[in-house]
Formats: structure tokens, C-alpha cells, sequence
């Protein structure tokens, strides 16, 4: 394991665009969307939205076969592979659902990647509606950070990531993200950790503004392929620098090697290989 954490965000930064957006509009009911929006929170009026497809005769299937044809760029499948393959535990923070991130990984064939999915609970129920219930249940209690929607506050679940990974022996956070949410995470990162903001994107501009509030290291990303490029340069920078650290153990390793290799050697002159003539 490379001690690396790896935490995306979902929507727009995995995918091309919002998949509550995307099953919304796909379905025919940006308008009734965009009437209801200033009167609830985002979370409570997508549960809503759901009901209202499933009256419509719209069913799960439906909302599958939309969520499978979702955007994204194909170099991003790629990358996400290859930082696990490199022994990165990936990780989404995402003020999605975890219905839609489910079905779209799935459908990808990378959701065996990731170990952790933080997202707004949801699930069908008996009469076949999707439901979305908030992450933080704020109707008991606020999460009592400013900065972020009721539902859910990503700088705390970075704190609990974080929290964690001593026990894990795990040292590094990477953190992908293109919203407003993802910057209340930024904050929390330390000084080891890295920032992957998309450029031009809110968190971007937040983060352009509030340089001096962050501790990580930065790196703005573009799209997919830049995405691909910068993340696994420095994952394998990251790798380098730790086997550096460990280097006097790797060479005490190779000469150990290095003796045990001369009994071979000493074998193989007393019976050498038959010459071809
Ligand atoms: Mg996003
Ligand atoms: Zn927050």
C-alpha cells in the first residue's frame, strides 16, 4: 500500500456534469425543479423530485438506463484504475446520492476501487420510489459548520478520514474536486496533503481568493486528461520520495541479496553449462 488517501468528489469531477441535474433534465422535470428550489434545501428536494418521477409512471429502470449513459471523460476510468493499481485507497465525499454513484461505478466497472463511499443515504422502497435522505440528519441537529449546505459538511468527513489514518498508517491525503463544498475540505488538509481543484470552477476561484487559508499543496486540473496526468505524477512522486526515506533498509536488503547470491554462483562454476560446439 502506497499510504496514500485519494478522496473524490463525485459529480463533476468523476462524471462530466450533476447527476441530480442530469436525471432531472434527462426525465423532463427541470421545471418543476427550478420552481420548487427556493423553497427547500437541495437533498430535500431531490427525495421530492423522486416522488414526483415515480407518479409520473417514470420507474427504477428508468432512472438506471439514465444514470448509465451519465458523461464522463474517458481518460477518467483510466486514472482511477491506475491509482489503484499503484495501491492508492480511494475514497468519494460526494453531496450526491448513493443510488446514483452506485449504479454509474458499477456500470463503469470501478466500484470495487474505492473503499469508501460518503454520500446522502437512498434506497427504494416497497413501492418501487427512489428515496434520498440526508447525510448529516439536520432536523435533530446542525452540523454546525457555515460554510456548507445542512445535509452535509465535507470538512468533517475529512476530520473523521483523517482521524483515521495514523491507525491505518496511512500519511497522505490527495483531494479531487471541482464545487463549493469542496472547499470547507480544503481547509482541513495539511501541510503534507494535496489540493486538486478544477480550474475555473468554484472551489477553484474560492481557493484563488483564499490562498493563505490553505495549507496543501496545490494543483489545478483541467479535464480528464489532465486530471489523469497530474494525479498519477504525483502519486508516484509521492512513492519515490517514500522509498527514499526507506532506502537504507533497501540497501541493507540488496546486500543481504548479495550473499546470498555467492553460494549460487560458486554452485553454478562448479558445474558449468555445456558450451554448444
Ligand atoms: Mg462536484
Ligand atoms: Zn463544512
Amino acid at each position: 500500500m502506497a499510504g496514500i488517501v485519494v478522496v473524490f468528489d463525485f459529480d463533476k469531477t468523476i462524471i462530466e456534469l450533476d447527476s441530480d441535474n442530469w436525471v432531472v433534465d434527462e426525465l423532463g422535470f427541470t421545471e418543476l425543479f427550478n420552481q420548487l428550489l427556493p423553497s427547500m434545501p437541495w437533498n430535500s428536494l431531490m427525495d421530492k423530485m423522486m416522488g414526483e418521477i415515480h407518479a409520473h409512471g417514470k420507474t427504477i429502470e428508468d432512472i438506471e438506463e439514465v444514470l448509465k449513459r451519465a458523461p464522463i471523460h474517458p481518460r477518467i476510468v483510466p486514472a482511477i484504475k491506475s491509482a489503484h493499481a499503484l495501491g492508492c485507497d480511494l475514497r468519494i465525499v460526494s453531496d450526491a446520492n448513493v443510488f446514483f454513484i452506485e449504479t454509474i461505478l458499477n456500470h463503469l466497472g470501478i466500484r470495487e476501487c474505492f473503499s469508501e463511499i460518503n454520500t446522502n443515504p437512498g434506497y427504494v422502497d416497497d413501492n418501487g420510489r427512489l428515496r434520498i435522505l440526508p447525510y448529516h440528519d439536520f432536523h435533530t441537529s446542525s452540523h454546525g459548520c457555515h460554510r456548507c449546505p445542512p445535509n452535509m459538511c465535507k470538512g468533517l468527513i475529512i476530520e473523521r478520514i483523517q482521524a483515521s489514518l495514523a491507525k491505518e498508517g496511512k500519511k497522505k491525503i490527495i483531494y479531487l474536486g471541482d464545487g463549493v463544498g469542496d472547499f470547507c475540505p480544503s481547509l482541513k488538509l495539511k501541510e503534507e496533503d494535496h489540493m486538486m481543484p478544477r480550474k475555473n470552477f468554484p472551489v477553484w476561484d474560492l481557493i484563488c481568493e483564499n490562498r493563505v487559508l490553505l495549507k496543501a499543496e496545490i494543483h489545478e486540473w483541467i479535464d480528464g486528461e489532465d486530471l489523469e496526468l497530474i494525479l498519477l505524477q504525483l502519486i508516484n512522486s509521492i512513492i519515490i520520495a517514500e522509498e527514499k526515506i526507506f532506502n537504507p533498509t533497501a540497501q541493507l536488503l540488496a546486500s543481504d541479496c548479495k550473499f546470498q547470491t555467492i553460494p549460487i554462483s560458486v554452485h553454478e562454476s562448479l558445474h558449468p553449462l555445456p558450451v554448444p560446439h
